[in-house]
């Protein structure tokens, strides 16, 4: 059982600065992830890789209508499924990522069995390909005359393993999935409060691009909005886990009770409930905290409804 995926729009390659692109797939829910790349006078180096066979074949083919340069890098912005599973088919590529990164790709030992979370994927044959160049802090890469700088958030945020890259000559940074641009963050794999500690990070930087590991490239007032609203979302989780343990309730419980308001109108909601297990984690309130049984939560905030996955 495959999903439909006409209702979705083609994905948006843009160039944001000379020889600077970035690949929006919408809509930016569950695995359906951004990418970018940057074209020098003899080679590619590529942003991330997408979480089926047949996206990640789609992106290269769109990199392709540009370039028949070689690829010659890949960096990974974390280790997440929709940022890596693609990783084989950039054939000859130095994967770059933080070493936290590869630590928990070779932990897991191979491609995640994500066939029961989220059926009707064709994830496609996907093969393994854990980073080979690792780094912490940071490390540049020079594509003719850009500069990418990768650069770690020295704690976790999104993950344990988060790498931006920043080309100050153009003012763009990728930010992989620190921001989700119009979807609600996620840090059930890492930290609310790092998280937040990120957008202070990412607003200093002083972009006048962000390409966000989901959702629309940001500009301007757009941009300085999309870190405030995740910002100000993730503020508002610590908020109500602290109302939540006050009054005695399990982050599934609260979550039932939580008015989300505006925030009730981005994608993939239910992430308030994996985001709560990690807040009650952070203030000493969760000594039994586990990704799955937090997972397991999010499923029954759905009312026993699978995360909407259109990957
Ligand atoms: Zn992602």
């Amino acid at each position: 059982m495959a999903h439909e995926h006409g209702e979705l729009p083609p994905p948006i390659l843009e160039e944001v600065a000379a020889g600077v692109y970035s690949y929006v797939q919408p809509d930016g829910t569950w695995f359906i992830n951004n990418t970018g790349f940057v074209v020098g006078p003899d080679h590619v180096v590529v942003v991330d890789a997408t979480s089926t066979e047949a996206r990640t074949v789609a992106f290269i083919d769109a990199i392709r209508s540009v370039t028949d340069k070689p690829i010659a890098t890949l960096i990974n912005t974390h280790h997440h499924g929709d940022h890596t599973h693609g990783n084989y088919l950039f054939e000859g590529a130095t994967i770059v990522a933080h070493e936290e990164c590869r630590k928990v790709m070779m932990a897991n030992g191979g491609i995640n069995d994500y066939s029961a979370a989220f059926p009707g994927v064709e994830w496609g044959d996907l093969q393994f390909a854990p980073p080979t160049l690792t780094f912490s802090g940071a490390l540049d890469l020079h594509v003719g005359d850009v500069t990418l700088e990768l650069r770690d958030m020295g704690f976790v945020a999104h993950t344990e393993g988060d790498v931006t890259a920043w080309i100050e000559a153009h003012k763009v940074l990728f930010a992989g999935d620190l921001v989700f641009h119009g979807g609600t963050p996620f840090s059930l794999f890492g930290s609310v409060s790092g998280t937040i500690d990120a957008m202070d990070r990412l607003e200093a930087q002083g972009a006048s691009v962000l390409v966000p590991g989901h959702g629309p490239v940001a500009r301007g007032d757009g941009l300085r909005s999309a870190l405030d609203d995740q910002r100000e979302y993730l503020t508002f989780v610590q908020k109500e886990a602290g109302v939540g343990m006050e009054a005695g309730r399990t982050p599934l419980e609260h979550a039932q009770e939580v008015d989300l308001g505006r925030f009730a109108e981005w994608s993939d909601s239910e992430r308030l409930v994996g985001n709560l297990h990690v807040a009650y984690r952070e203030a000493g309130k969760n000594p039994e905290f586990r990704i799955d049984l937090a997972i397991m939560d999010m499923v029954a905030f759905n009312g026993g409804a699978l995360p909407r996955c259109l990957a």
